[in-house]
Parts: structure tokens; sequence; C-alpha cells
């Protein structure tokens, strides 16, 4: 068999060309119609069935070169853009009104198209199952795409690992990181509603004000959360306020809105508790009620440490290995394929000249020379990994 390497390489500028297309054609949440159609079509150039369900992604199974009882190898994209408005300044921008690949995942899916390419040529050690999956940025897409199908659910839990990479827009190109138990945190939103009697702007003597409640908790939160990360990183940011609507009146209702990120079950517990006394006491001192609401968002993202020395071995000195000192305040749904499975999800670097931008912001680019890279290491899980030298 030829070297992965080289085949991936040899791939770049295919993978290229869709990850422009995609990249021009973004679409946002679960429902990503085009994006579903394109991959699939990609696929079934190669000469492949895969299975696709509107909401739930496209998946395909790869048969191994030689009959094994090793287990399956998930390898997982995600396809979903967010809701920006692109100012990256790349050659072939999006096409799309307030809809932008700011994240990378137009690159993730060409290098599992690319990755799907080289499989075909010359076929995996081990089975593979190529997941395209929509929905990873708020809508928790990994989870139907789990139930839906029948490559999956058919995969019993310890028949299988998954991996999957994600592109860092402001880490060395062609850098590949690594850290084996948690690699990505917690992740929920919150939300405080208050509720006051109101009254004239000239009486603030007569009535409680929603105003000062959330300015209150936005300070007594901030102290909380610094005493709370003395021994372990975590963050609580309120994003939004929305109270009142004049300037001589005390609104009688309003709300906070934001997001908390924990590395810990136990401190996700002792954030969560410290928010829900906070919100309530500076209410009450200023004689409002509050109400609060925590939506669960993703569990952390946490990586077989075994499985992350393997890939290390894998890779050897084929590329610019490094390990991240801490996790990363980022969340993910591959947490739920990681649940299931075990296995590890790794960062790319992708990083264009000097560039700042980070995923997520609107000039935020990254490097599509990292195709082939992301396109080896994929290939390179597909064929099993070596056991690990260390
Ligand atoms: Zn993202
Ligand atoms: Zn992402």
């Amino acid at each position: 068999m030829s070297d992965r390497w080289s085949q991936a390489a040899a791939l770049q500028d295919w993978m290229a060309d869709h990850q422009r297309t995609l990249h021009q054609q973004p679409e946002v949440g679960l429902e990503l119609p085009d994006t579903h159609a394109y991959v699939a079509d990609v696929l079934r150039g190669l000469g492949l069935e895969p299975e696709v369900h509107p909401r739930a992604g496209v998946t395909v199974a790869i048969p191994p070169a030689a009959p094994t009882d090793e287990p399956t190898v998930v390898l997982r994209a995600d396809m979903d853009a967010l809701p920006v408005v692109e100012r990256s300044g790349v050659e072939h921008p999006s096409q799309r009104d307030g809809a932008m690949h700011a994240c990378g995942h137009d690159l993730h899916m060409a290098m599992l198209l690319g990755a799907a390419r080289a499989l075909v040529e010359h076929p995996p050690a081990r089975p593979v199952v190529l997941v395209f999956q929509p929905g990873e940025e708020t809508d928790r897409g990994a989870v139907p795409t789990l139930e839906s199908h029948a490559a999956l659910t058919g995969l019993a839990d310890e028949a299988a690992e998954a991996f999957a990479i994600h592109v860092h827009a402001t880490w060395p190109a062609h850098s590949v990181h690594l850290r084996p138990g948690t690699f990505m945190a917690y992740g929920d939103w919150f939300r405080v509603d208050y509720r006051g009697p109101g009254a004239h702007a000239s009486q603030p003597h007569l009535a409680g004000n929603p105003v000062v409640a959330a300015a209150e908790l936005v300070t007594h939160l901030r102290d909380a959360v610094a005493e709370l990360a003395a021994d372990e990183h975590l963050v609580a940011t309120v994003t939004e306020s929305l109270i009142g609507n004049t300037v001589n009146v005390i609104p009688t209702d309003g709300r906070v809105r934001g997001t908390l990120r924990t590395l810990s079950a136990d401190k996700r517990d002792a954030l969560l508790e410290t928010l829900d006394r906070l919100a309530t006491s500076t209410a009450a001192d200023v004689g409002v009620e509050a109400d609060v609401t925590v939506t669960e968002g993703y569990p952390a993202v946490v990586n077989d440490a075994a499985y992350v020395e393997r890939v290390r071995a894998a890779i050897g000195d084929r590329a610019d290995v490094r390990d991240m000192a801490d996790p990363s305040m980022v969340i993910e749904d591959f947490a739920y394929f990681l649940h299931r499975f075990g296995g590890a999800m790794v960062y790319l670097g992708a990083q264009v000249g000097g560039r700042t931008g980070f995923n997520h912001a609107a000039d935020a680019v990254f490097d599509p020379a990292v195709l082939a890279t992301g396109a080896a290491l994929h290939l390179l899980a597909a064929d099993g990994l070596p056991p690990a030298t260390t």
C-alpha cells in the first residue's frame, strides 16, 4: 500500500475545489439540503452508496481490504455554517447573505471527502464509517445523526472508535494539537427573567428596579467566577441584556442571558448553584423576583488517553505535533460520539499568515493547504493507528 500521506497530498487540489464550492454555499443549522445533496453526490461519484437523512446527515460504510475483527473506525465531519456576514476577504466568499463557514466545517467536509476517495482507491485496514453531520453549532446534530443511520445504530458501542478533526484559525498551519482527557469544555446557556412592580422613574424608592438587579448580578457573578476559577478554568459570560424601553419608567420586567463553560462536573454543579444563588439574592436585595433557567448545552469532549497516544505514534515525525497545556473552552457535540464509542478529537492548525481572527469571527480564514494533512490523519485512523510506542 502506498503511503497515506502521499495519497492525501495527491488529492489536495481535488479537495480544495470541493472546499471552495462548499464555502460559497453555506447553510446554517440542521436543515442543510444543498450541503447534504452535494456531499452525497460526491460520494456517489466515487461509486459509494451513502445513507442520507434530512436533518441528520450523510453516512457511508467502507469495507476493509480484508476481513477483520478489529473495531470499526467512525470518522466524522460536521457540515453546518454560522449566521455570520462574511468579511474574510477570501477569493471565493459566501454567496449566501448572512451565512458563512466561519468555523471551518467546509474544510472538515472536504478533507473527509478526500479520505473517502483515497479509501475507495486504497481500502482501509479496518471497517470504516464516514459521517457528515449537520447542526453542530447549537442544534446538537450529533444526536439525531447517531440515532438515524443504520451504519451507526448497527454498531455495538465497544465495536467502534471515533475520530474527528477541528481546524483552528490561529494556530500554525499543519500543526496537530493533542490532549488526553478533557479536550473541550461542558457548555450551558442561562437566562434570568426579572419581575418587579414597576414605577415612575422619579420614585425609585417605591419599586425594585430590574436594571439594578441585573447590574448587581453581573458584578457579583464576575467576582464569584474569579474565586471558583482559582484552581480550574471556567467561564460565565453575560452576553445579552434586555430590560426597559424608555427613559422615565422603571420597568416591570426584563432578562439577561449568557454562557457557562466548565471543565468538570463538580465545577459545573458549583457554578450553576452560584448563579442561582446570586441571581435570587441580588434580585431580592433590590425588591424584584428572579427566575433562573439553565439550558443544558453539550457535554465535555473527553479524549481517550490511549487513543491519543496511538494518534501520536501514527503521525511520528510527519507533522508538527504539539501538546495542549489546557483544554479548549470551546464546546463540540462530537462529545456524543466519544461518549458512545471512545476515541479522540484533535485540533489541526490552519492559520493564514499572521491572521488573528479566531473561528466564528467574520474575518476568520483557514488555510486550505491543510486539507491534505487532515485527510492523512483520517486515513491513518482508518487503518487503525499503530499501538502507542510509549
Ligand atoms: Zn463552531
Ligand atoms: Zn466547529
